[in-house]
């Protein structure tokens, strides 16, 4: 049944074939879809040999059945009823072709050309779906990719039947048809790593969790359905406690098992997701619940977790922020709800913290004005003013109170109310206090030069007076300074420095009068326990607090106070200012209570270091 046409006559026509040739190899040049180049070229083949009915097909194999033929193009539906609807739905449809112990896989098997010119006969002709319309001759041509069988080309029901010269004449458009399957191949297998890529971007590998741009991507859709609906969003850092002990040998099982636990205790709306190690992301919209539904979460993995030969108890920690209240960008959301976790671990095991937007808030403020006040050190931004301090039984001037001021360069000057809350209990407390005791000590040498005797009081903050080496820096910028210029220099330090550490601080006062410093107590009356102090800390000199002072001569309590600290300062040999003294009256009347100094605008308001000396030359020669 298999057999030749003997014909003197080329099979096809030279000039269309080397057209279809071109054609074909311009296909193979052009990125066009392959579907459009499988049609294409089948087409031209078909028309070629004026065969009716034909396929493209790639073989493949696989581990399980073998191989098999998937249509890649198939010629236009045949006139027949019937073989038109099968014909139709497997070029919607597709169609692969497993059986092929018959004529269709022979030339696969033989790896050669297969020719049939009598297929009414050909016991070869079995297994052909329902349907299939009638065939009469048929041509199957075997595509190679090297060694390897690639594709079949089948042509069919060709009046003057096929040839083996016309499958010799076809090779440039079947070698065309290989190549055209392995790029297709190729471009699958490219789709298939990328999609494989993208999975592995987007979803953690163990926990099968979403994870990277995906967490993101779901995060951000939990995000607008809260700004939708108008609830609320908890954000949920959840980390195992001390993962590492537990990783080497168990780690991955514990992530699988909290991740299956998680998922478990949330509703099904809620977000699951898979952050860096071993944290996760829990998203809860509307928890009403609250601290409860954290709970709830944290209960989940501590449940024990039996193993083979031990159980294994897990704790874990977690950091909440709470969208609206936090309105933050879903990134934003995640770092606050990791600084809420940090802060839960700090606290032990097992805890969750919720984040605190308005003290986040205060902080940042903080940094930000410390970043500033740095700045303004590098830039000397930083300048005393001098307050002069009068003599009440001289009326001449003492010396200044030397006040810190900041020359902002967008705020302008600023006081010290305006930034020294931000320094408490940081470095620049000490940078400060450093930066004042040099300045005071250099306006002591330039008065001493020109012969003025004037003090210099300094403020130095609690934390400052009370550390370890406020002592010895001290040392450090006295020395070389005369013991007059030593007393020259009073350090006021307030009340409350020794609320804070009695004994550091009488100790540390000790220490400074034992260099030849002043120590003074500033605004004072206003702490705790004053009595205890006249009586324990040795200081020179006592402050009263201007809020005394001012409101001396209308306030009958006030005056008390007053007259009580004067008296009580003379009794314990401490002399005493007199602070915020506004007006004449005040001044007469803290001269006649035998106050020793006072200070306020009345006299003059804190000037910079040559305005304060100007000042004091035209108030002496106005006495
Ligand atoms: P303080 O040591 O009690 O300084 C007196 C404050 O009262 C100064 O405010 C001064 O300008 C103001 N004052 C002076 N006379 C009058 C007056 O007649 N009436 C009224 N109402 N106020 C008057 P300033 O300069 O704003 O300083 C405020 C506080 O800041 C100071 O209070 C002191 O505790 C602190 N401070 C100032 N400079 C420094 C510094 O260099 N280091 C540290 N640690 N604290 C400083
Ligand atoms: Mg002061
Ligand atoms: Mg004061």
């Amino acid at each position: 049944m298999e057999g030749r046409l003997t014909t003197d006559q080329p099979s096809i026509d030279p000039t269309t074939l080397v057209q279809s040739i071109c054609r074909a190899q311009e296909l193979l040049l052009t990125p066009t879809d392959c579907q459009s180049a499988y049609d294409t070229l089948l087409n031209s083949i078909l028309s070629l040999t004026h065969s009716p009915m034909g396929f493209i097909g790639s073989v493949s194999h696989d581990a399980m059945d073998g191989s098999f033929i998937k249509l890649m193009a198939l010629s236009d539906e045949p006139r027949c009823p019937q073989g038109a609807a099968l014909f139709k739905r497997i070029q919607r449809k597709g169609m692969i072709f497993r059986r092929l112990d018959n004529l269709l896989g022979a030339a696969i098997s033989e790896r050669q050309v297969v020719i049939s010119q009598n297929l009414a006969n050909d016991t070869r002709i079995r297994g052909f779906p329902k349907g299939h319309p009638s065939l009469s001759t048929y041509m199957g041509i075997p595509v190679f990719s090297g060694e390897s069988v690639i594709g079949l080309i089948g042509l069919a029901n060709r009046p003057e039947g096929y040839t083996q010269e016309l499958a010799e004449e076809l090779k440039p458009l079947s070698q065309a048809a290989g190549m055209l399957i392995d790029r297709h191949r190729l471009k699958i297998e490219k789709a298939r790593n990328e999609r494989r890529v993208e999975r592995a971007r987007n979803y953690d590998a163990l926990t099968c969790l979403p994870s990277g741009p995906m967490l993101t991507k779901r995060l951000m859709r939990e995000v607008h359905e809260a700004d939708r609906t108008g609830c609320s969003l908890s954000v949920c850092i959840i980390d195992v406690d001390g993962f590492k002990r537990i990783n080497d040998r168990f780690g991955d099982e514990v992530l699988k098992t909290i991740a299956l636990r998680l998922k478990n205790a949330i509703r099904p709306r809620d977000l699951v997701a898979k952050l860096r190690g071993d944290e996760f992301l829990v998203t809860l919209r509307d928890a009403n619940a609250g601290p409860s539904a954290y709970r709830r979460l944290l209960s989940a993995i501590a449940e024990p977790i039996a193993g083979p030969s031990t159980t294994l108890a897990l704790s874990a920690s977690m950091g909440v922020t709470v969208y609206p209240l936090d309105q933050s960008d879903p990134d934003i959301l995640l770092r606050h709800a990791s600084l809420a976790l940090y802060r839960a671990k700090e606290s032990g095991a097992g805890q969750f913290v919720t984040f605190d937007i308005d003290d986040h808030e205060a902080r940042r403020e903080q940094r930000r004005i410390l970043e500033s006040i740095d700045k303004g050190f590098k830039r000397s931004q930083f300048e005393l003013f001098y307050q002069p301090r009068i003599n009440f039984r001289t009326g001449a001037v003492d010396g200044f109170e030397g006040l810190i001021r900041w020359n902002h360069p967008e705020h302008g000057l600023l006081l010290p109310g305006d930034f020294l809350e931000a320094t408490e209990s940081t470095k620049y407390e000490s940078v400060l206090g450093n930066f004042v005791i040099r300045t005071a000590l250099t306006a002591l040498r330039q008065f001493e030069a020109d012969d003025q005797h004037y003090t210099i009081s300094i403020n130095i903050s609690p934390h400052h007076f009370l550390a370890d080496d406020f002592i010895p820096a001290l040392q450090a910028h006295l020395r070389g300074v005369s013991t007059q210029l030593r007393r020259r220099l009073v350090l006021e330090v307030l009340e409350s420095t020794a609320i804070e550490d009695v004994s550091t601080a009488t100790h540390t006062v000790e220490a400074c009068q034992a260099m030849g410093v002043t120590v003074s107590l500033d605004d004072f009356g206003t702490g705790f326990s004053s009595l205890t102090y006249f009586r324990d800390l040795p200081v020179d000199e006592i402050k009263i607090d201007k809020s005394f002072v001012m409101g001396m001569l209308e306030n009958p309590g006030d005056r008390a106070i007053v007259e009580s600290i004067v008296s009580l300062s003379k009794r314990f040999n401490r002399r005493v200012v007199a602070e915020g003294i506004e007006t004449k009256a005040l001044a007469q009347a803290l001269r006649k209570l035998n106050c020793d100094f006072g200070q306020g605008y009345y006299f003059g308001a804190p000037l910079p270091l040559e305005e304060a000396l100007v000042w004091a030359g035209e108030f002496s020669n106005r006495r």
